[in-house]
């Protein structure tokens, strides 16, 4: 019996949103109530190179949602976008990703490399906007799972108009070569992942079709990243939620969800050490001795539970709790499916020296 949640506070949000500020469909007014409505715990609004929410002083708490203000700074060709959070201004760079990446790590901010692989070329209104300066360094985490890519991703097998009238239903996984390319770049250094919604509510408007793609609420019902924190957010000033919260997805303590396969706030993914100390997923300092180790995993519905070390699936199992021995050091990782959907996806668990 574990007390990791007495340890630990589940924070359940969703992030990469963008709004009118930008060319988001909804006001910052209406992503909040709508968050609010759904008991997210924050979100993190990221629109194309706009900080002004920020400059309004729109970041902070409502009631228990905190709202963070981060932007989506992109090049000038519109690839390799980066989310930037924890800052104060936008970057001057346009041309060469590695000096945003710099500029935004020497102001104090941290970046994850957004939808770094969008490939889609078959749907000329929605292009891929791809990373494709792989030789960057400096970065600290990665969009895994983008809803509006895998959603998008999803219309080349477009067969009826349910795809998109119930966009959800289709999300699937996160892109696998990005997984492999995460699970690669890992056992240099740790990198982050989130989840990122990035969906526009946009309108559309096919001739005699009119309706609006991802309406808010429904945006907030997919893609989540979910952070366990040894002290809850709320119970912090504005100031010291909003390092708190970014420390953490810097990170990576946590995981990413699907909401349209399950509510997954209670879901509970740590290592115990043999000394019994309780570690949520993300980065340790280097070297430290952490096996022999157990993984706990708890979901609230059955499901099949993965176990990944170093790129590889060494186990899988199903039910709705597994706690798996971690005797070798690796990266590893965990993955829960419903079916042949992803559900959650846990950040690395870097165990033993490193590198590896
Ligand atoms: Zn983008
Ligand atoms: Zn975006």
């Amino acid at each position: 019996m574990s007390n990791f949640s007495d340890s630990f506070t589940h924070h359940s949000g969703a992030m990469h949103l963008h709004t009118t500020n930008s060319d988001g469909g909804v006001e910052l007014t209406d992503l909040v109530s709508a968050a609010r409505s759904l008991e997210l715990d924050y979100i993190v609004v990221t629109d194309h190179m706009s900080l002004t929410a920020r400059k309004l002083g729109h970041e902070g708490f409502y009631d228990n949602l905190f709202v963070s203000i981060g932007y989506e700074h992109n090049d000038s060709n519109n690839t390799n976008h980066y989310l930037a959070l924890g800052v104060p201004r936008i970057a001057s760079e346009k041309a060469d990703p590695q000096k945003y990446i710099d500029q935004i790590k020497g102001m104090g901010g941290y970046g994850f490399l957004a939808h770094p692989m969008e490939q889609r070329h078959y749907f000329k209104q929605l292009p891929p906007y791809p990373w494709t300066d792989w030789s960057v360094s400096g970065f600290d985490g990665i969009e895994l799972w983008n809803q509006m890519s895998d959603w998008v991703e999803n219309l080349k097998r477009l067969r009826s108009f349910i795809r998109i009238f119930f966009p959800r239903r289709f999300m699937s996984n996160a892109p696998p070569a990005l997984l492999q390319k995460w699970d690669e770049l890992g056992r240099q250094r740790f990198i982050a992942a989130v989840g990122g919604v990035d969906a526009h509510s946009h309108s559309v408007n096919w001739g005699l079709i009119h309706f609006t793609l991802f309406p808010v609420k429904v945006e907030l019902k997919g893609i989540r990243t979910h952070l366990f924190l040894p002290r809850a957010l709320r119970e912090m000033s504005g100031k010291q939620a909003g390092a708190a919260l970014v420390t953490a997805l810097r990170d990576g303590r946590g995981f990413i969800s699907n909401f349209r396969r399950g509510e997954a706030r209670t879901a509970e993914i740590y290592l115990q050490t043999a000394q019994g100390e309780l570690l949520p997923p993300g980065a340790v300092k280097r070297n430290r001795q952490l096996t022999p180790a157990t993984l706990h995993v708890q979901v609230p519905e059955k499901a099949t539970i993965r176990l990944i070390r170093n790129g590889v699936c060494v186990a899988a199992r199903s039910g709705m709790s597994e706690a798996f021995g971690i005797n070798d050091t690796g990266l590893y990782r965990v993955e829960v499916y419903k079916g042949k959907h992803a559900w959650i996806y846990s950040n690395h668990f870097p165990v033993g020296n490193y590198p590896l």
